[in-house]
């Protein structure tokens, strides 16, 4: 398991995991029962468009609300049992639908039709819930043509090989969702990023340049990716579609590679699962699995004071329950023992500087997080850098005195964000 170390000298360096042989266990496809995240609050039931009863089949497009154009994509044929509301991290306000399992399976012909045409149109109508997490809106920004599209296949946090698996089983996947990438977005350059140990044996088949980049965690920050392979700064807080760029996760590719390619929509997902003894496991599952049925299947018990953690040991997010599905962008799964959790303090910053030397984008944390501690965001982003933070977490994982520096810095950004939407909505 992960273990908190120091060197005083130099700071620790993390290399992700490499894939060794596991193959994926596909876990039963039919569960029985199924939690999906409809981004959009549920203020008022008089604007739900379904209701608990209501049938659905497998593939089929869920818009919950007569007034938004939110939707999920329903992972089985069955019956909604519930709609309810809920709040997710730093209070975002979302809308649980239950579902379960009932009679055969049979297929929404939507996105066959929809099929047909490849465009972005498509993409944003049903693309949105793909297996790897996929935002359209970010391939053809209003302003700016997308002139470089980079395809992940780096992992997303330490403990993960979900990305090297996916490069490794799915080739042909990958392939064919580049040149739907390439054709919906226009994009002149695609480059594959790799490990520099997934690079050998990589052919030209792919259609994409194929760069290795730093085995070093957080490689796979995209504004890191950005500079390492392309040599260009991104400018703190701005959108990569400013620059012209986007970054898609191999995944995404491959599942949209895939649904075109077969006209049904891609409903699995690869996901690392890591007990607490550092036993790791993948497991192919539908998008809306609950955690608790994965690890049923492969007999995890989660004990008392186990910490349940989603995508990874540096910047993942803490469930506090296994009634929870598998989301698109859920790569990885870990259960941390108690001893091996570290607890956070409230200790003041002993200016010890190992936050500093760890950043790897030179964030001033030792400063900023006084600024932090006393909610002062604005001059948090305007004197001390906080937009050029890439969310790796490694300046909370470093901190003596246990300060959540991390989760400081997102409450921050959040914030900051929410009231740029207030503003802009006032304008
Ligand atoms: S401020 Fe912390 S989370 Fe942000 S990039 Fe630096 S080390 Fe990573
Ligand atoms: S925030 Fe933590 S790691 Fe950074 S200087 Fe203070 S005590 Fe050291």
């Amino acid at each position: 398991m992960f273990r908190r170390f120091f060197r005083r000298n130099s700071p620790p360096r993390f290399s992700y995991q490499r894939l060794i042989a596991e193959i994926a266990t596909a876990l039963p496809a039919f569960p029985g029962r199924w939690i999906l995240f409809c981004d959009h609050p549920l203020d008022r039931s008089d604007r739900l468009r379904l209701k608990p009863g209501d049938r659905v089949a497998t593939g089929g497009k869920l818009v919950p609300f007569i007034d938004s154009p939110a939707y999920v994509i329903a992972p089985a044929t069955g019956v909604i049992t519930a709609i309810e509301p809920f709040l997710g991290d730093f209070g975002r306000r979302l809308t649980r639908i239950d579902l379960r399992t009932d009679g055969p399976e049979t297929i929404d012909p939507g996105f066959t039709e929809a099929a047909a045409e490849v465009s972005i149109e498509t993409l944003r109508a049903w693309a949105g819930d793909l297996p790897g997490g996929l935002d359209p809106t970010a391939l053809t920004p209003p302003d700016q043509p997308i002139e470089t599209l980079l395809v992940s296949a780096v992992e997303a946090d330490l403990l993960s090989v979900s990305a090297q698996y996916v490069l490794k089983t799915r080739t042909d996947a990958v392939r064919q969702g580049i040149e739907i990438l390439r054709q919906v977005t226009g994009a002149k350059r695609v480059i594959l990023a790799v490990g520099r140990e997934s690079f050998q044996g990589l052919g030209g088949h792919l259609h994409a340049e194929i760069r290795a980049v730093s085995g070093i965690y957080p490689a796979s920050a995209p504004a890191l990716m950005v500079k390492e392979l392309l040599g260009r700064q991104v400018p703190a807080g701005a959108p990569l579609a400013k620059l012209g760029l986007a970054v898609v996760s191999v995944e995404a590719a491959a599942s949209l590679g895939r649904s075109f390619a077969e006209k049904r929509l891609a409903l699995e997902k690869i996901v690392t699962v890591v007990d607490r003894d550092g036993r790791r496991s993948l497991v192919t599952v539908r998008v809306g699995t609950p955690v608790a049925e994965i690890f049923e299947a492969l007999g995890i018990r989660l004990g008392a004071g186990d910490r349940l953690i989603a995508g990874g040991p540096m910047a993942g997010a803490c469930l506090f329950t296994d009634d929870h599905p598998v989301r698109p962008d859920t790569h990885c799964l870990l259960v941390q023992d108690p001893a091996a959790v570290t607890h956070c303090s409230s200790d003041p910053c002993i200016n010890c500087g190992e936050c500093v030397r760890i950043c790897p984008t030179h964030v001033p944390i030792n400063m900023l997080v006084r600024l932090l501690e006393t909610g002062k965001y604005d001059i948090a982003a305007d004197e001390y850098d906080l937009w050029s933070c890439v969310d790796c977490g490694l300046c909370s994982y470093v901190c003596p005195a246990r300060i959540p520096i991390f989760q400081y810095i997102r409450l921050a950004k959040h914030e900051l964000a929410l009231r740029q939407v207030a503003e802009t909505e006032n304008v």
